[in-house]
């Protein structure tokens, strides 16, 4: 089976300079699970000096940590044209 790193060289990203995804920093300060640093494929939750910080370049709109999020997640589709492009074969 391919590496999830690989399978990342098949995406390529138009970055939008606004994230489409925007966790509260109040709930993250105050959030026990964190599950998004675990959860997200891509690795854009990091957890520096007790809170919680997110890069939304990188996001494979996958919808996991808005799943996966106990409090409510802001989550949205980049606009249009932006985000992600997957490339198949
Ligand atoms: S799981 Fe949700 S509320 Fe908790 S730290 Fe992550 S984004 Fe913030
Ligand atoms: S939608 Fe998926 S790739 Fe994007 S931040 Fe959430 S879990 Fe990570």
């Amino acid at each position: 089976m391919e590496s999830i790193e690989n399978r990342l060289g098949l995406v390529s990203f138009t970055v939008d300079s606004e994230s489409h995804i925007k966790p509260k920093e109040e709930k993250c300060d105050n959030c026990r699970l964190r599950v998004c640093l675990y959860v997200c494929p891509a690795k854009l939750y990091r957890l520096e000096e007790g809170k919680i910080y997110f890069n939304h370049e990188g996001c494979l709109e996958c919808g996991t940590c808005r799943v996966a999020c106990p409090e409510e997640l802001e989550w949205e589709y980049p606009r249009g044209g932006f985000g992600v492009h997957y490339q198949f074969g």
